[in-house]
């Protein structure tokens, strides 16, 4: 159960004799970690070298005699206004060639020789004359890494990027080959050729490249800093605020490589919690084995207006508990009187004064601390399920015309959401992951398959696993081009069949897209697919046409292009089997899938419960959780009610509800 309840502190801005109550108000509200100096680099050095750091000492000191632990921010997504403009070629270029100005954040470039020197000079020095505190225990390095601003296309940037392909291909044949670079005349005969800044538009193998370049560039620029502060602050708890549930431009399996935890700025979602839920899963997966921390959400909207009712702050945190959080961390103490997010409520007035937002994380702070003995060292939750995600394919579809179309992100989201609504626990995963101890491995789309995942998919089913699979998959080679044979490529014996054909289905709604391709001919604007037992299903942006060699026929297409042909598989293989869907199924088409995979893997659903109440079992305690405003009754075997009203295997959940269950 959750250890830190935390809350991001900004005390630079705030008068000095305020600082004393603002804590006596933090413990009270049973606050034990404060964020402390992520943006503050200005007030840290004013001018180059005159550090002023006795501000931060002595918050710091405070603190500690409140017993609060510290995770102290380095500073870096706000470089000072002296740093700029004495040094213009720290800030990042826009692709049109313009340069970004002081007053922003995360606007620097994170190749910049010139920035990593300043980088270290303040991370040296804030990580040497820190880390003899022992209530800091932990930093986050920079804010939310990313191109918040944009990617950055200077020359740094772009010697970077023909270093990186050098080092990639070795020569200009390998990556011509790679690249398929004879079409449109683009071949390179040499590296000074490739402008990272005009090569790829509209060339999705090198489209892809540039992708993986930037996304190394942030690691790169994380794993310096990251460098630094274990070197001098060792055992300490070095991480950085990340963003999900998947964030689309860092490959965050790279980033969680580089730090002790894995953190997610997770502002929940007043509509929606499949999305927030698979946010936590997604960060559980990120650290095999290691509780992730919650390190801002609101305690209210960031984008309705609308204030959440003071239970579903409650029901965000026992979802994230239940999902394996280990840290709450609220964004912020104090809503701000001035900046670019003036209207971001904090838990305290712009008065300073406590009221109802401060009452509710009170009251949750107090009860998640006096959980603690009861629930503090739950294993964390353990699932069946398997839904892979890897940044090659999300990139490659990003990279693509068809990408926008076929919205494989909204798919894979779609997916999960069914899982969620199954009370099913899903691990996302990349796929060079361990898939032996799950029964099902869900593979939305995933059109980048390397030959060891191949190689460890047959393993899986042939061993007994069950596998499921959207379409497209193992469509496309490594760098991003279509493999010249039947996809799925190196699977079609696993799947029992082979994609012979495609069709993607257009709305039409684009003039010259209408004249190209006449509605009647080959714009098919959704097609219609039907099951075994009758359930009938829209099948939509993309169909296939499938040779079955092995596989039976689950589904077919009643209409259009493909009418008659298969629209879902199955294959039997070994001791598992393999499932197939030939075109992006709505939820009934996919759902019906997607119960019969988890019939054939062996996987009983959750219980049965309405939308948006969730169950999820983590050691011997189930969690039900309420996010609607709906009371209901929710079947939940068990010994003993930890949390909640339960009796006689029925937990009973009030608006926001939530219920905890041991045994
Ligand atoms: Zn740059």
């Amino acid at each position: 159960m959750i250890r830190y309840r935390g809350v991001a502190y900004y005390p630079e801005f705030w008068p000095e004799d305020r600082w004393d109550e603002d804590i006596r108000l933090m413990r009270e509200a049973h606050i034990n970690l404060v964020r402390i100096g992520e943006f503050a680099w200005t007030p840290m050095e004013p001018a180059e070298g005159r550090f002023d750091l006795g501000w931060l000492h002595r918050i710091i000191e405070k603190m500690g005699a409140a017993g609060i632990e510290v995770m102290l921010c380095t500073p870096t997504a706000t470089p000072p206004a002296w740093l700029t403009k004495a040094c213009p070629d720290t800030l990042l270029v826009t692709r049109e060639g313009k340069r970004a100005v002081h007053g922003g954040r995360r606007h620097y470039c994170p190749t910049s020789a010139t920035y990593r020197r300043h980088v270290e000079r303040i991370t040296e020095r804030l990580a040497s004359e820190f880390s003899r505190y022992p209530n800091v225990t932990s930093w986050q390095i920079d804010n939310e890494l990313g191109p918040e601003s944009g990617e950055c296309y200077c020359e740094s940037c772009a010697s970077g990027f023909r270093g990186w392909l050098e080092r990639r291909y070795g020569n200009l044949e390998r990556l011509n080959a790679a690249w398929q670079t004879r079409f449109w005349s683009v071949v390179y005969t040499d590296w000074a050729e490739i402008d990272i800044r005009h090569c790829e538009a509209g060339y999705p193998s090198i489209d892809l490249d540039v992708r993986r370049f930037h996304s190394d560039s942030w690691v790169d620029f994380a794993a310096h800093q990251a460098g630094i502060l274990r070197r001098l602050h060792p055992g300490s708890t070095v991480t950085t605020n990340m963003m999900g549930p998947v964030f689309r431009w860092i490959d965050y399996h790279d980033l969680a490589k580089v730090v002790d935890v894995a953190c997610d700025d997770l502002y929940f979602d007043m509509a929606t919690m499949s999305g927030d839920a698979l946010a936590a899963d997604v960060f559980r997966c990120l650290k095999p084995g290691k509780r992730f921390w919650v390190t801002e959400t609101g305690s209210a909207s960031l984008v309705t207006g609308k204030p959440p009712h003071a239970d579903q702050l409650r029901a965000w945190a026992f979802s994230s508990a239940a999902r394996g959080s280990d840290a709450h961390v609220i964004f912020r103490w104090r809503t701000c009187l001035a900046g670019q997010e003036q209207d971001l409520q904090g838990i305290i007035e712009t008065s300073g004064k406590p009221r109802r937002r401060y009452a509710a994380v009170k009251r949750l702070f107090e009860e998640l601390e006096d959980l603690v003995p009861a629930l503090g060292s739950l294993p964390l939750p353990k699932a069946d399920v398997a839904l892979v995600h890897t940044y090659d394919s999300h990139w490659a579809w990003q990279s693509t015309r068809i990408g926008g179309q076929v919205k494989e992100l909204e798919h894979l989201y779609a997916v999960h959401e069914l899982l969620f609504d199954r009370n099913v626990l899903v691990d996302p995963v990349p796929t060079d992951r361990d898939l032996s101890p799950y029964k099902l491995v869900v593979l939305p789309s995933v059109c980048i398959v390397r030959p060891e995942t191949v190689a460890a998919l047959q393993a899986f089913v042939r061993a007994g696993g069950v596998v499921l699979a959207t379409p497209q998959l193992a469509s496309r080679d490594v760098n991003n081009n279509y493999v010249p044979r039947c996809a799925p490529d190196g699977l079609t014996d696993l799947f029992g069949l082979r994609v012979e054909g495609k069709a993607f289905l257009d709305d039409a709604s684009e003039p010259d897209r209408a004249i190209w391709f006449p509605k009647g001919n080959m714009v098919l604007e959704t097609a219609h697919a039907r099951f075994e037992d009758g359930t009938a299903c829209e099948a939509r942006a993309y169909v296939e046409d499938l040779e079955l060699v092995g596989a039976k026929a689950l589904a077919r297409f009643t209409d259009n292009l493909y009418e008659g042909c298969p629209a879902a598989t199955v294959n039997e293989a070994g001791k598992g089997a393999a499932f197939y869907a030939a075109s992006y199924l709505d939820a009934d088409g996919l759902g019906s899938l997607l119960d019969l995979a988890l019939q054939r893997a062996g996987i009983a659903p959750g219980p049965r419960t309405p939308k948006w109440v969730e169950v999820v079992r983590r050691g011997d305690v189930t969690f039900a959780v309420n996010h609607s405003r709906e009371p209901c009754t929710v079947e939940i075997p068990g010994r003993e009610a930890v949390v909640g009203e339960w009796k006689k295997g029925k937990a009973r959940l009030g608006a926001y509800g939530v219920c905890a269950v041991r045994g």
